[in-house]
Parts: C-alpha cells; structure tokens; sequence
C-alpha cells in the first residue's frame, strides 16, 4: 500500500472517532515517515506506507489523541512536546496569546499560572524579544515538559519553570510583580460529558474544577491583584458559558473585566485590569 491509500484508509477508518479524521492520519503518517506534514503531503504520497502506522491508527481508533501517540503538537506556529502528564494544547487558546500579544509592549515580565505544557508563556517569549517569564504548574511532571520545550525552542535563558499550588498560602510570595499574568486553569465542570480522548487521556488536574467549573478562578483571581504592577493585565481562558460568573468573581476582587471570544465566536478570554 502506498503512503496515500494508507493515509485514506485510516482516514476513513478514524471517522468514527474522530472529527478530524483525515487531519489525525496525515499527522500520524507524518509522524511514522519522520517527515513534516506539508513535505509528506507533496513529495511521499506515492511512497510505500511504513510498517509503524497501522499500529499508530490503532491507538487513534482507542480515543488516544494524536499528540499523545506523535508526542508533540503544535500552538501558535511552535513545535510543543507533550505527555499524559500535561493538557494538549488547544487553538482555543491562541486567542489567549493574541490578546497577550496585544497587550505585550517591548519588554516585560510574564507569569503563566498553571502553565503545563509551557505553551502560552512559550508562545509569548517567542514572539516577544525583550520579554522573559515565569511559569509554575503543581504538577513536577508537566513542568519538566515545559522547561523541555523551552530549552527546545532557546527560551530557556528567558524562562523559570517552578513547583507551585496557588492553593497554598504564600505559593507566589517571592516571585515579584509582573507586567503580564496568563492563565488558563481548570474550569470543566466536574460532572461535564467529555470526549473520551479528553475524559480518557489528559490530566483530570488540568481540567475539572468543582460542580461549576469556577473553584480555580475563585482561588486563583483575589490573588492577582498584588502579583500585577500598577497597569498590569491578567488574561485568562474560560469555558464558553462562564463570562459571566467569572467577570463576577473578577468585579469582587477589584478588576474590570473585557471579553473576547476565540474564532468560532465564543466566549473565550477574558481580560482583567
Ligand atoms: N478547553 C478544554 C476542554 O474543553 C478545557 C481546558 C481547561 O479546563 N482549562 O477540554
């Protein structure tokens, strides 16, 4: 079989699991030919398919998601490696880092709060010359993936990845005061129906917080305000029907909230001054 007729035969395999069929094999073989996506799709289709995919089709059509099996993925245009150990990052939350972007002047300070795979403080660095940055998880494991990434992509010189729970008292006590807060912390609702490739495979710590999904922005916002210097801004991520109770907890801790929503036009950052 040829790399292309494998390719479809996967595709059309996979779409009973997953909505971008198509896209998970082209990745998958991609992955198996140690190729780019885009060298594979123009110069290997006629190519013989490797032994190495059928098995990596297998664990797709078992809900394992793509970037699991290929231990990588890519945000904002960089190369990310991921684990189980971290949540995938999502397009969603390329909007996150656009507003980030934004608001970023030339040089600053970034802390990125529960920062798992490191992509949203990355992706700023890497856009931002004169900026460096400080991401902490509760999770050692995810942290080694992001200081990984960071010395993957030479932003290690600019970044510190550290062990904190902003659950305990005095978690950012010595970190000192940033220009830029990102975050984009659990906020599933803990009796939400996910896809099993979520349910099944990524860190139930990244993505459930509480009966409403709103337990981390109640413990995590109150304690913005004195990480922030005077005109600082926090962006954080929400689920699409949380602006609303979470602009709620921001007004109670002192902050002006502005909404933006991702490309499909939902709720998805929220701004916080
Ligand atoms: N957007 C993710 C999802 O729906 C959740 C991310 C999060 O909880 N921070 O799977």
């Amino acid at each position: 079989m040829t790399v292309g007729e494998a390719v479809r035969a996967a595709a059309t395999r996979l779409a009973a699991t997953s909505d971008t069929a198509r896209l998970d094999a082209e990745l998958l073989m991609a992955h198996a030919l140690g190729l780019a996506r885009s060298e594979m799709l123009l110069k290997a289709m006629r190519e013989p398919a490797p032994t190495s995919f059928s098995a990596m089709v297998d664990r797709r059509a078992a809900h394992e998601p793509v970037a699991h099996i290929t231990g990588n993925t890519e945000f904002y245009g960089l190369s990310l490696a991921v684990t189980p150990a971290t949540l995938i990052p999502r397009p969603d939350s390329e909007t996150l880092v656009n507003a980030a972007l934004e608001q970023a002047a030339d040089a600053g300070r970034a802390l990125d709060c529960g920062t798992g795979s490191g992509a949203l403080l990355l992706a700023v660095l890497a856009h931002r010359e004169g900026w460096d940055g400080v991401g902490v998880d509760a999770s050692p494991a995810a942290l080694a993936v992001a200081s990984a990434n960071a010395a993957a992509l030479g932003l290690a010189p600019r970044s510190r990845w550290l062990e904190r729970d902003w659950h305990a008292p005095g978690w950012a006590d010595d970190l000192g005061r940033f220009d830029l807060i990102l975050a984009n912390p659990p906020y599933v609702e803990a009796d939400a129906a996910l896809d099993p490739q979520v349910r099944d495979w990524e860190p139930a710590g990244a993505l459930f917080a509480g009966p409403q999904g709103l337990d981390d922005y109640c413990a995590l916002i109150p304690q913005l305000g004195k990480l922030l210097v005077p005109g600082g801004v926090a962006i954080v991520e929400i689920g699409a029907t949380q602006a609303e109770a979470v602009g709620a907890i921001a007004a109670g801790a002192g902050f002006a909230a502005e909404l933006r929503c991702d490309l499909a036009g939902r709720p998805r950052v929220l701004l916080l001054r």
